[in-house]
This record gives C-alpha cells, structure tokens and sequence, in this order.
C-alpha cells in the first residue's frame, strides 16, 4: 500500500468517533471502550493528565467547567437555559453582558434583555445589520441578496457579526449571548469576541428557533430521512 494511503487509513481509525460508541456504559461509568479501537481513551491517555493539568492551571477553566456543573445539577430538567446562563454568569461573577442579535429576533433580544435586567444584569446589545454595509460589500454574490431563492425579502444589507463582536468589546462585556445569529455569522462573531460566548437562540427558520427538532420528526417526515436511508444503505 502506497505510505500515503496508509498514513491516511491510519488517521481514520485513530480520529475519534465517539457518536458510534453507546458511551452511557463506557466513560460515562468510567471505563474507555476497549473494543472500539479508535476510543480516544485507549489512543491518547496522555490527554487525560493535559486535560487535567489545564483545569489545575488555568483559572477561567476550572471555575467555567465547576460553575456548568453547579448549573446543571442546581436545575436539571427544571431550568429552561436561559435560567441556566443567568445563574451561570452570576456563578462567575459577570456583571456586563452583551447580546449580539439577528434583526429578526429583535423583539426576542428586547425580552431578553429585560429578563436579565430583572436578574441584575446591566446590558448591551447590536443588531446583525450594524454599520448597514451592503452584501455586495462584502463580496456575496448580487444575485443572493434582495430575494431569497426560496423567494423571502432579504434585503441587501449584510449581517455584520464582526461589527457586533468589535462594538461589545468596546463595550467590555464579561460575556457575550448570540441570540439567532445566522449559522457562520455565529461563528465570526464568536472568532472575534473577546468575551466568552454563549448561545442562547440558535437560529432555524424552519424550525421556530429550535433545530434539533429535526432530529425528533418522525423518519418519514424529517428533512433529511433520504439522506440518512441512503447512507445506510451504503453502509450495509
Ligand atoms: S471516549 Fe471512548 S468510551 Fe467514551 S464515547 Fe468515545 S469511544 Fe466511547
């Protein structure tokens, strides 16, 4: 086999793929899934002591992970998540919290304002459109502005989630919430915020906001129920 092709191979089985492991019996119980021979346990054990190094050194990780845990623990199944990132930014300490937010849930971004000013929070926010910099600005194609091709307006300024980041760093917030931001923008706008970010609304049109929902229709139905019969039948 050519040293390419077997490197290659090599990097597939030891890359892990931990979503075809039933892990509720293996880690979750503390033990690796020797049977699975690309278990990242069984593959790289030095991470483990790496890991456990950055929660003993590093001050922002350790209180971040403990804080998560308390969270979930302190209101599981009964807190909807936005009572979790309240008690999570009080568990930190955070006082300054910015909303970076899609023009489509700005009422949304409104009401979840005032919910976190009730909870103490002083609070700023910037709208995805921002600076009003057109698509063609910024390099989208003429014809994917205006319209959609499934024949929404969408109009012709561009979502501007690098103006939300830089304008709520200006702001020094502790922490900064995505309400709705378009898959991608959501990214950028994470790349560039220097406070921690976190969601609070991921967008899905389709779906009211909420896009596992696909993953809960019933086979026939979903989205994608093609898709997956047709890999899996590759795969048999
Ligand atoms: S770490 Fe190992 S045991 Fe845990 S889910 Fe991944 S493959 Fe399974």
């Amino acid at each position: 086999m050519p040293k390419d092709v077997e490197k290659s191979n090599k990097e597939i089985q030891i890359d892990p793929t931990c979503h075809e492991c039933n892990s509720i019996h293996y880690c979750t119980v503390g033990n690796p899934n020797t049977q699975k021979q690309n278990c990242p346990m069984v593959v790289y054990p030095e991470i483990e002591e790496e890991v456990m190094n950055l929660y003993k050194m590093d001050e922002f990780l350790k209180k971040s992970t403990s804080i998560a845990s308390i969270v979930e623990a302190q209101g599981y199944i009964n807190w909807p998540r936005l009572k979790d990132t309240i008690e999570y930014a009080k568990g930190m300490g955070f006082k300054k919290l910015g909303l970076a937010f899609c023009v489509g849930l700005r009422k949304e971004a409104e009401k979840t304002a005032e919910i976190l000013n009730k909870y103490g929070f002083e609070v700023c926010s910037v709208c995805c459109k921002t600076e009003s910099i057109k698509k063609t600005d910024v390099e989208v194609p003429k014809e994917y502005t205006m319209v959609s091709k499934t024949g929404y307006l969408i109009g012709i300024m561009t979502c501007n989630p690098a103006a939300q980041a830089l304008l709520l760093n200006k702001a020094k917030t502790d922490m900064n919430i995505i309400v709705g931001l378009c898959v991608g923008h959501d990214i950028t706008f994470t790349h560039l915020s220097k406070a921690p970010v976190t969601t609070f609304i991921a967008k899905d049109r389709s779906n009211p906001h909420n896009p596992a929902a696909v993953l809960y229709t019933s086979y026939g139905d979903s989205y994608f129920a093609k898709d997956i019969k047709m890999m899996r039948e590759e795969k048999k």
